[in-house]
């Protein structure tokens, strides 16, 4: 893969994508902005952004790869990898690795598993890890965003409040999550604080190309892009994509597996950042989701990517 032009593989799938040029154009007005989160509503639908790190820190982009947007869920990977470097024995030990096959914020599965969250990329999952990091850190928020600017290398990474009051208004669900697991002994702290720690959790800014650098160490067996210091061991790396490939894409990990063939993880704002290791990280970002609450256009972006390079993981 060394004489790969991935510079005119993005710029490609990007006129492919937003001018509808070629034999695989695409609609960019296909699917919905998510709007149960009100905030998140309001950002332009049109836009597709797209980065590509290599693991000799060559970075490539297209379109709007420069606009930050609501992570979300994808925010989950990260908050995890913390937990993971505090106690990995406790994570294991408070949730499972399974797909669910229900939709990220469902309760009945929870109910029916005694407060266990079937993965760490579920809503319920976060919010434990969200309670691991609270018992865990003096400054748990603080300490959260810290680790993300180590892992990065860029300190301006922050969440948007309000973005996060938006959530937290609208986060009845997210609290019958959290309350159900304290009822089961699941959470250790109050539900109110797990929750404004999840929200502004969810509620992290990134550009494509600041996510594609974040996630770079998952690429690069635990060393960051940026000045590659070794922030977790290799075999959590695994784990971590092992739990991106079969969890990472709500209700679709199995069609993003068959079509993409990276592990990965989405958000409902639009964003999916995805892996190869030992070669690149990629993040791409279009606000519209398809039915399945993954970005219509990223989905399709990082299913030619793989196609045009011509390998996945598998
Ligand atoms: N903050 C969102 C929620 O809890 C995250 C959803 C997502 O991106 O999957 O509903």
């Amino acid at each position: 893969m060394s004489t790969i032009d991935y510079q005119y593989i993005l710029t490609s799938i990007h006129d492919r994508m937003v001018h509808g040029a070629g034999p695989t154009a695409e609609d960019i007005s296909s699917g919905h902005v998510a709007a149960y989160i009100p905030e998140l509503a309001s950002v332009e639908p049109d836009q597709f952004g797209m980065s590509l790190q290599c693991l000799d820190g060559s970075v490539h982009s297209a379109g709007h790869a420069d606009v930050a947007f609501s992570v979300q869920s994808i925010a989950k990977v990260p908050a995890l990898l913390l937990a993971l470097t505090i106690d990995p024995d406790e994570v294991w030990e408070r949730m499972d690795v399974e797909p669910s096959g229900n939709a990220f914020n469902s309760l009945f599965q929870l109910e029916y598993e005694q407060g266990i969250p079937r993965n760490p990329l579920i809503n319920a999952g976060a919010l434990v890890v969200c309670d691991i990091l609270i018992s865990a850190l003096k400054r748990p928020l603080e300490e959260l965003y810290a680790f993300v600017h180590a892992l990065s290398g860029d300190p301006s990474i922050s969440w948007n409040e309000r973005v996060a009051q938006s959530e937290r208004a609208a986060s009845h669900r997210n609290a019958a999550l959290v309350n159900l697991m304290k009822a089961f002994g699941n959470i250790h702290n109050e539900p109110d604080e797990v929750l404004d720690l999840y929200v502004r959790l969810c509620a992290m800014e990134m550009t494509c190309t600041q996510l594609a650098c974040t996630f770079g160490l998952l690429a690069n067996e635990g060393r960051t892009l940026h000045d590659g210091k070794a922030l977790a061991p290799p075999v959590m790396v695994q784990r971590v994509n092992a739990v991106m490939q079969t969890c990472g894409f709500y209700d679709e990990a199995g069609e993003f597996a068959f079509r993409v063939g990276l592990p990965g993880k989405s958000g409902v704002g639009g964003g999916i950042v995805a892996i190869h290791p030992r070669y690149y990280s990629v993040a791409v970002w279009s606000p519209r989701l398809n039915e399945r609450g993954n970005s219509h256009l990223g989905m399709r972006a990082l299913e030619l990517l793989t196609a045009d390079i011509g390998h996945t993981i598998f």
